[in-house]
This record gives C-alpha cells, structure tokens and sequence, in this order.
C-alpha cells in the first residue's frame, strides 16, 4: 500500500484523548476534563429548531450561511462591541468555531509561513497550522503576569516568515482576560511588523469581571483581524457544531472558497437554532453567567485552600491550578489523582510547554459536584504529602 499523508501521520494524537479514554473506562469519575458547559440548550432555542424541521427546512443554506442568521451575527457584533461588518461579505457561518480557525489558517499560510501562538494554547491550534503548512511558533505568557501575554515576549519570536498571531482571551486554558490597554499595545505590535491576527473570541460573554474586547475594534486592526467565535460556550451548544467569523471582504472572500468547497455550509436546521440564541441572548446567557462566576468563586478559593495555588481566572470556565510544588509533572499528578482519587483534569502540558507545572479543571460542573471534586483533591494533597514526608 501507498502511504498516507506524511503531514498527517506526523501529527501527534492529542494528549487530552488518552485521559479521556482512561478515565472512560472507569467508574465513578468526576470529569473536569472536558470543556463543555454543563447546561443543556435552552429550551427555546432548541424549540427554534424543531419549528424549521417541520417547516421543512432540510435543504442546504447559502454557502456563507443563512441571511437572518448572518443579520443577527451582525447585529450582535454590533450592540456587543460597536464594530460594523457587512452581511453580504463580512460574514462566514461555519461548522463550529473549529472551522473557522481552520479556513483561517488556510486563507493566511502559505507553505513555511510562522504563525505566533501565545500559549498556554487550545490544543487545535498548532495541529491544525502545521496541517495548513505552516509552522507554529510558541510565545508563552507568564503567571506573573497573570497569564497575559507581553508585547515583547511576541516581539522576539518575529522572523521575516511570520504572517500571524492567534491567541483567545478569554483563555482557553488559563481563563485569564486581556484589558483593552494590553491588548492595544499587540495591536501596534501587529502594525508595526504587518501581521495578520486571528482572535479566537469564543469565550467573549462568558468574562465575569468586565466586558471581553474585541480585537477588531482596536485602531487599525479590523483590516488585519479575523475574528473567530461560535456558539458552543456562550450558548451551551456544543453538539449543535455552529460558529462564525468575521474578517474584512478579501479575507472572507478567500475563506468562503474553503467553506464552500469543504463543507457547503454549515447544518440549515442548526442555523435557526442560531438565529433564535442570538435573538433571545439577554434572557438566556445572563443567568448562566451568574452561575459560572459563582461556581468559580467558590472553586478557586477552595483550590488555594486545598494546597494548589490559582489565580482567579476572569473568564470562561476553566481554573489553571499550579501543581509544581508537588514535584510531579503536570501529566502525572493528572493521572494519579484519577486513579487514586477519580477525579479528571487535564495536564496543563498539553497546551504548550509553559503549561507544565499547571492543570487545567473545568468549574462547569453542579457545585455538589464541585464539592465532590475538592473533597478528593484535598485528600489526594494530603496523600501526596505524607508520600513526601516519609
Ligand atoms: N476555540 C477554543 C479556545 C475552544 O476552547 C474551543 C472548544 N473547546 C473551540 C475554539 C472550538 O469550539 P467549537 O465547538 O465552536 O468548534
């Protein structure tokens, strides 16, 4: 037999899968593995899209996404963050925000292209760089500054090769948020050495402390941005796979050629779905807002208290707890505790190397679980304290 892609068979499997499937296979796990919010849908929502199967609904949509879906999209972008995109050309409904990163990173690379990722990153990013021919290159945030990243910390890993920076805040791992002001000063960054930036804002509404930034809406950045966001966290619509991205004309117009050929468009009847979250957004994610930031109050605390220092992550719903002062890699403290005490995180290792030291455990669980978790954890510390004083 012929071989398959090299590309492909290069590409290392990811390291939160084997967690997963282990702790699949056992009874009585707590998992604040996965990223997923704990609520369902809300119900009007998927009412929207029962209503568009029985109207029939079942063809496909316009390549870019339905019209009334793209007009909310615009809207929102709108009354959320004051910028204008254009419905007819501005706007892409894709697959999830995870086909969105990937139109993105194969309208910006050509073969050899860098592209800076500020890590702790999501772990989809590098993969799917290389997978576009491109090379990712890590600039690391410090927990010292409480997991922003620095302008110069980027600064020293441009080449004449680099075309782009990604990065997300809020942080998917970390939960950390950029100010505007930090954030400006990556935009004169971005200007200054004529990059391309991708803004992964899928964790926009969910930032307890103040308002999420756009990236676009920096001065001079919405010609150079492509905003990525979706559905999935903000509306607990994970399964449903609907996101979208904004980016000025040329750009979205290469990006649909991906999305048309690739996947058509994204699922009609999850489109309406779409259209109903966005529409009814002020009754719905408020109030799971609410709840996130309670549950990450009570979380972080009773980490610090359990022996694992946190920092208090001002969006999404992840807490970043640093392991280091058990001497344990971040892989096998995560393994230990789920055979020793049941309960799924994730090594901080597998969002880049400076996540080594650190874990990463979802706070989108019910507070009894929660509770749970900590009892566990707490008695795992414990453990591994006697190990040490022995
Ligand atoms: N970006 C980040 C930072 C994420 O955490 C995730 C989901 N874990 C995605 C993108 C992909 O989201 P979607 O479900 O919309 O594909």
């Amino acid at each position: 037999m012929k071989s398959l892609s090299e590309r492909v068979e290069q590409l290392a499997p990811s390291g939160i899968r084997r967690f997963f499937d282990l702790a699949g296979s056992m009874e009585d796990v707590i998992s604040l593995g996965v990223g997923e919010p704990d609520f369902v849908t809300p119900w009007n929502v998927r009412e929207a899209s029962f209503a568009a199967l029985e109207q029939g609904y079942t063809a496909y949509s316009a390549n870019a996404g339905l019209v009334e879906l793209r007009q909310e999209i615009r809207n929102y972008m709108h009354e959320k963050f004051a910028i204008e995109y254009q419905v007819e050309d501005e706007i892409i409904v894709t697959t999830g925000a995870s086909e969105g990163l990937d139109l993105a990173f194969r309208t910006l690379i050509n073969p050899g292209d860098e592209i800076i990722v500020v890590e702790p990153a999501f772990v989809s990013y590098a993969p799917l760089i290389e997978l576009a021919g491109g090379i990712p290159v890590a600039a690391a945030c410090r927990p010292e500054d409480g997991f922003a990243i620095l302008p110069e910390t980027i600064e020293a890993k441009i080449t004449a090769r680099t075309k782009a920076i990604i990065f997300c805040f809020p942080s998917n791992p970390t939960g950390s948020v950029m100010t505007r002001d930090q954030l400006a000063d990556l935009a004169l960054l971005a200007n200054k050495h004529d990059l391309y930036v991708i803004s992964d804002e899928i964790y926009a509404e969910l930032s307890y402390e103040e308002e999420a930034t756009c990236f676009a809406t920096l001065p001079g950045m919405r010609e150079r941005t492509i905003v990525i966001n979706g559905f999935s966290k903000a509306f607990a619509m994970t399964g449903w796979r609907l996101g979208f991205t904004c980016a000025p004309k040329e750009i979205t117009e290469c990006m649909l050629k991906v999305h048309q050929y690739g996947m058509m468009c994204a699922p009609t009847l999850v489109q309406f779905a779409g259209i109903e979250a966005l529409r009814s957004r002020h009754k719905t994610v408020p109030d799971m807002v609410r709840s996130y930031r309670q549950r990450r109050n009570y979380f972080v605390k009773a980490l610090n208290e359990a022996g694992l220092p946190t920092h208090s992550p001002g969006g999404a719903f992840y807490a970043f707890p640093y392991i280091g002062d058990t001497g344990l890699t971040s892989e096998a403290f995560a393994e230990q505790l789920l055979l020793a005490e049941r309960v799924a995180v994730v090594p901080g290792s597998v969002f880049g190397a400076s996540g080594e030291g650190y874990v990463r455990a979802s706070y989108a669980s019910s507070i009894e679980q929660l509770q749970e978790a900590i009892h566990r954890i707490s008695r795992f510390m414990q453990q591994l304290e006697q190990r040490t004083a022995v």
